[in-house]
């Protein structure tokens, strides 16, 4: 079996070959593969905190702090401002490191999970966020073993967390291939699996290619279809996904969700325009099996930015036999906490209000800056007395400057005074929520599909039941 994918388990620390983040500050992570042994030996992340060689980042526990490398950089002034500004943002290049130097600069390593891969991967799309997607996988009930369809895959940010939320082993030979969720042999456990829907070729090639790279190719299966037209019935694999809950974030999910039914496709909607699923071809009618597990009431989540798309979509579930339609709006605020510290005290210091605090204060400060002004008044009317022959100074001297300190002194002595100053303990503490969040991202609309109910069903509980009556 493949080894296991750093998303699943990273390890103590970080190792050749793997896929780690480095973290730059808050909402700045950069991606990278660690590689010291390619034939280019050289490899180098450039930040603008300061370059870090792959050779100090490998073998060291996660969580590290790394300091940046002196990296000499000739032939740097060559390249292009764009792609310099790539590196900057934190691309690499061929440089050669001198990995014992280090510069003030320093980055974490940190471990690749669901979270900073959202904040990181290459965008190819409007993706669905860490607040967004924990809570749909709370609300969809997925757990380990459990069978997922998700359309589409976009950039692959919720696949991402949808796998590790389904993860219960890799497939094997022993517990059966994920394919009907090993639903096949009771004995089989359920391979947890999710199965991801995407229309756009290439970005369903490049999905797959990432989750090789992130190993966790064998616990996704990216088929590259229309959902509208086709379902979800025919997968790359050739396996029907027998899902326990499904989402769709798709511009048109009430044009998905016919293809979401138990035993047959559902008649055409007044909604939509496009033809019927292809399922319903004569030829196609007796090959049809639902992607659902039918064994199970199912769970499904459609992402929608606006409120017309979750109009028409309730409508479709209505129709369809959907029960418990909700709509759920996450908005999420980050709240930023800190101490505020107001005074004169503060003057030129960062993050700080440099205002007087108090009308003592005020006064004072009032008081120093007439008391200069009056002084340099007479300064330079004693100059010009001076000048036209006149008297000077009491002791017959010009008096030179005001007698009092500069700014620039005041300054410096109020960053020494800072020295000694417990200043994470000093100013009021105060909340504020943080302007550049966006908040709404989209509409969430819940629905439930509950499980088919034959004659033999029912037959078969009474017949459980009565038995468990005459017991009692
Ligand atoms: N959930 C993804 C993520 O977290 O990265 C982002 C999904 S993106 C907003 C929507 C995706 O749906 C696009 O990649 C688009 O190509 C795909 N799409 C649109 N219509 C589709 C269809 N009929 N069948 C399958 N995928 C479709």
């Amino acid at each position: 079996m493949a080894a296991i994918s750093p998303f699943i388990d990273p390890g103590a620390q970080t190792a050749e070959g793997q896929l780690a983040l480095i973290h730059l500050k808050r909402d700045l992570l950069t991606p990278v593969i660690l590689e010291t042994s390619t034939t280019d030996t050289n490899r180098v992340i450039n930040t603008r905190f300061g370059s870090f060689p792959h050779s100090n980042l490998v073998n060291i526990p996660w969580g590290t702090q790394v300091r940046a490398a002196v990296v000499d950089h000739r032939g740097r002034g060559k390249k292009s401002a764009k792609k310099r500004k790539r590196e900057d943002e934190g691309g690499e290049d061929g440089a050669q490191p001198d990995a014992g130097a280090t510069t003030s600069g320093f980055a974490h390593i940190v471990p690749p999970t669901p979270e900073t891969w959202t904040t990181s991967l290459p965008h190819r799309t409007q993706v669905v966020y860490t607040p967004d997607y924990s809570y749909v996988l709370q609300r969809l009930r997925v757990r380990p073993g459990d069978t997922l369809i998700e359309a589409g895959a976009g950039s692959g940010s919720f696949t991402h967390a949808a796998v590790r939320a389904v993860f219960n082993g890799y497939p094997s030979a022993e517990n059966g291939a994920h394919a009907n969720g090993g639903a096949d042999s009771k004995k089989r456990k359920r391979q947890g699996h999710v199965y991801s829907f995407e229309f756009h070729e290439q970005r369903a090639e490049k999905l797959r290619e990432e989750l090789r790279e992130h190993r966790i190719d064998p616990l996704v299966t990216v088929t590259h279809a229309d959902v509208y037209e086709d379902g979800f019935g025919k997968t790359l694999d050739g396996a029907v996904p027998q899902a326990d809950a499904v989402f769709l974030d798709l511009p048109a999910p009430w044009m998905a969700v016919k293809h979401l039914s138990r035993s047959r496709p559902a008649a055409k909607s007044s909604s939509e325009s496009t033809p019927q699923p292809s399922s319903t071809n004569d030829g196609d009618a007796a090959a049809w099996r639902s992607p659902l597990n039918p064994r199970k009431t199912i769970r499904l989540c459609t992402f929608s930015p606006c409120i017309e798309q979750v109009q028409r979509t309730t409508t479709e579930l209505r129709r369809l036999g959907w029960t418990n339609i909700e709509m759920v709006e996450v908005l999420h605020r980050r709240i930023d906490v800190r101490r505020e510290r107001i005074g004169l005290q503060e003057e030129g210091l960062r993050g700080t209000i440099p205002m007087p605090a108090t009308v003592d204060e005020a006064l004072g400060r009032l008081r120093e800056v007439e008391g200069r002004l009056k002084l340099f008044h007479e300064s330079t009317a004693a100059a010009a007395a001076a000048a036209n022959g006149g008297a000077a100074g009491e002791d017959g001297t010009v008096e030179k400057g005001w007698g009092k300190e500069s700014k620039g002194q005041r300054l410096l002595k109020i960053k020494e005074l800072e020295k000694e100053r417990k200043t994470y303990r000093e100013g009021r503490l105060v909340h504020r929520t943080e302007p550049d969040i966006k908040t709404h991202t989209s509409y969430l609309c819940f629905a439930l599909l509950p499980r088919e109910w034959s004659e033999a069903d029912e037959e078969k509980a009474r017949k459980k039941w009565e038995g468990a009556e005459d017991k009692a």
